[in-house]
């Protein structure tokens, strides 16, 4: 038998958030959990800033299911009476997709224009230093509506759904739009045979939001913000200590709403303080507690947005003398926090667990629950992301933040 380890404090506080329940953006229980989080980070002695902001609900199943809906009608009306309706049809279809389109690609205009949207918070702390530069490290405490698309069995096999969801979405359009200029004969009962698809598609989606459910969020996100804050703790100590040169760097922790919906919490930090990208690099701690703890090196679901050399350069040398513990991952599905940093130019990296084939364990399902995370790997996972938090530490004074290679 291995000798009984003591709780560390990321597996007490990941412990303490998931019998809070769920965190989806904009619920009571997103209320409850965010009141729970700014008390513990007050009673570590942080000063937290709350900062409020407004962010749509489940982007991920009403964005598209929206836009499909439109889209959908337009065509059939094009369908019915193409002499009647013109070249509008597929200009209306072109300007439906713009929202998604900006969702995808990181743009300002996105389904916010779209969709209503709720109240949610972020919470950042000023943590330890004093340095120039600064390292901002970033969980986001919001969770995920759970849905069939979400099932174990599926896997990453949910990428075919997406697949042939933006093929209908690209696709009615194109269509429409060769239907409107030209007449071939196979243009109209293609674009009816597409619509009929994206249809399907779109009650699946609609029907996905409907019947899903919350989820507890232990491994999504309630592990990066558990061992987020107890990095946090660690710092602010081994600076006190004078392990830490105190003038080497500043530490910010921000625990990230709305991440879920859009990223919108990350957006929104961005905007309101605007940092100048050669003095801040963000360290992005994403569903940490599963399989074996990982490095990516980029992100993007239409355009890849890679992570900053230096930093991925650090995450290496970590690795390297980690034995197995830490190793570089797959690419994601959907996007990270650290989309918008990314495509703003700034120096970033993602950790997140996964398994060998790339998948998140539990992810985005009602078994991602706190029984289903080990107190000895959450524990090893919390060592080996300190050991690469005091590297980047005592790198900070050189460039690490050149988020171009
Ligand atoms: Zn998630």
């Amino acid at each position: 038998m291995p000798p009984e380890r003591q709780p560390t404090r990321s597996w007490t506080l990941l412990s303490a958030l998931g019998a809070l329940g769920p965190r989806r953006s904009g619920t009571a229980g997103s209320a409850r959990a965010l009141s729970w989080l700014s008390e513990t980070l007050q009673q570590s002695g942080l000063a937290v800033d709350r900062q409020a902001f407004l962010a749509p609900n489940r982007t991920l199943y009403f964005g598209p299911a929206v836009t499909a809906i439109v889209l959908v009608a337009l065509s059939v009306l094009q369908i019915a009476d193409r002499a009647l309706v013109g070249t509008l049809v597929p200009f209306l279809m072109w300007v439906a997709l713009v929202p998604l389109c900006g969702e995808l690609l990181a743009m300002g205009l996105n389904c916010d224009l779209i969709l209503p949207r709720t109240l949610t918070y972020n919470l950042e702390a000023e943590v330890t230093g004093s340095g120039p530069g600064e390292i901002v490290l970033v969980a986001h405490h919001d969770t995920q509506w759970s849905s069939w698309l979400f099932h174990p069995k599926l896997g990453l096999r949910l990428r075919w759904y997406f697949a042939a969801f933006y093929l209908g979405l690209f696709g009615v359009p194109a269509l429409s739009t060769l239907a409107a200029f030209n007449g071939h004969p196979w243009v109209l009962p293609t674009l009816g045979a597409l619509t009929a698809l994206l249809a399907v598609l779109t009650l699946s989606l609609v029907a996905a939001a409907v019947f899903g459910q919350d989820v507890v969020g232990a491994n999504d996100n309630g592990s990066g913000v558990a061992v987020a804050m107890a990095l946090a703790e660690r710092a602010k100590a081994a600076v006190a200590e004078g392990t830490w040169p105190e003038a080497a760097a500043r530490l910010r922790l921000l625990l990230t709403g709305a991440e879920e919906v859009g990223e919108r919490g990350m957006l929104h930090w961005l905007k309101t303080h605007r940092p100048q990208p050669a003095e801040v690099v963000f360290v992005n701690l994403d569903n940490v507690a599963g399989g074996t703890l990982r490095y990516l090196e980029k992100e993007g679901m239409l355009l890849p947005l890679r992570y900053s050399p230096a930093l991925l350069q650090v995450a290496r040398g970590v690795a390297a003398n980690s034995g197995g513990a830490l190793t570089t991952g797959s690419p994601l599905l959907l996007p990270t926090d650290m989309m918008w940093t990314s495509a703003q130019g700034y120096a970033a990296i993602t950790f997140i667990g996964q398994r060998d084939d790339g998948t998140i364990p539990n992810y985005h399902w009602p078994t991602d629950t706190v029984d289903q995370i080990s107190m000895q790997h959450l524990a090893e996972v919390e060592d080996t992301l300190f050991a690469y938090l005091s590297a980047v530490w005592q790198e900070a004074d050189r460039s690490l933040n050149t988020a171009e290679s």
